[in-house]
């Protein structure tokens, strides 16, 4: 299938699997990798749908015709595993190179270890060229905050990804940092030995001691570090970090807080029914708040077409305001 290397397709293929599979998976991927090298091929570009997994020790890649082999140009254009400094030339026919495959070969263990995303991928973020070309790399290391990470559990799968792999996508893929030039990229033996270095930690239980949620595919929350607080959410019953919290209520997570609750208030202007999130919910137990009774649409002020000045919209009738609308039938 299409997609079995993206999270739905993982799900739908492998339910049973925990990180350790993916991580197995990747190896086999890599070992078969490193052989063609030997043999003086070269990937040059990459579908990941060429790839075909049977299952963690077993993968076929399909489309071979494509690779590069000796001397002739490998044909394929997939801009999301091309290195930045050959998108220019993305449509003249040129021969991949060792310095090319390298940047494929960290692609390829970002987008296994981060299922179906990838690298330059960002949270509202039109165009993936350009954030490919500035090298703009979305996610957190040691001081560097995470920006525009993409929605959803990515941070947390992120936060949960072997130290040293982290740090060797840092360094590969955010601008100016030490492996993220052309000649400075890490090879294909390199991610191999990582991935087999956080297999064994996985395998050994060592990696997981002071958190099981490691062992998960997909976690819902923050490895957990030392010297770290950690609160229980009211809402998901999940441990986060302190400044994961809400700021005004310490006991509500930053993901529930949004998110709608059971209360709700029937607006008397409009009639509709408007439900409150779960942080509007405690603030209105907290603070003895009463249900609205209008909702935003008909507060939202609005100016009288007689004397000009501003009304909530309710209090308007045909556009002018009770004083203007009771002078208007005086005069009738
Ligand atoms: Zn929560
Ligand atoms: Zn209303
Ligand atoms: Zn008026």
């Amino acid at each position: 299938n299409q997609a079995v290397l993206k999270k739905a397709g993982l799900e739908q293929y492998f339910p049973d699997w925990e990180k350790v599979d993916l991580v197995q998976t990747s190896i086999t991927i890599f070992e078969e990798i490193v052989c063609l090298h030997k043999q003086n091929i070269l990937l040059g570009c990459l579908d990941l749908t060429s790839i075909r997994i049977v299952n963690s020790k077993t993968i076929f890649f399909t489309e071979t015709d494509k690779y590069q082999i000796d001397d002739f140009p490998c044909l394929l254009r997939n801009t999301q595993f091309i290195p930045p400094e050959r998108l220019d030339y993305i449509d003249k026919i040129f021969l991949f190179s060792e310095k090319t495959e390298n940047y494929v070969a960290a692609v390829l263990a970002f987008t296994l270890m981060m299922p179906g995303i990838m690298p330059y991928a960002q949270r509202n973020s039109g165009d993936m060229l350009i954030n490919i070309k500035r090298m703009q790399f979305p996610y957190a290391f040691r001081e560097n905050h995470s920006k525009g990470v993409p929605n959803g559990f990515w941070r947390f799968v992120w936060s949960h990804l072997y130290y040293d792999l982290k740090e060797a996508f840092y360094k590969t893929f955010q601008y100016g940092e030490e492996k993220s030039t052309p000649e400075s990229r890490y090879d294909t033996g390199f991610w191999l030995s990582k991935l087999k270095k956080y297999r064994d930690a996985l395998l050994s239980g060592e990696y997981c001691k002071n958190d099981s949620y490691s062992a998960m595919m997909f976690p819902d929350t923050f490895r957990k570090v030392k010297n770290e607080t950690y609160i229980t959410c009211v809402n998901c019953k999940k441990e986060y970090p302190v400044w994961f919290m809400d700021d005004e209520f310490g006991t509500i997570c930053k993901k529930c807080r949004s998110k709608k609750s059971e209360s709700f208030f029937d607006c008397v202007d409009c009639g509709r029914r408007f439900f409150y999130s779960i942080k509007e919910e405690i603030l209105h137990k907290v603070k003895n708040w009463k249900p609205q009774k209008h909702c935003d649409d008909c507060k939202k002020l609005v100016i009288c077409k007689n004397c000009g000045k501003e009304y909530p919209a309710y209090l308007l009738r045909d556009g002018y305001c009770k004083t203007c609308k009771r002078k208007m039938y005086k005069m009738m």
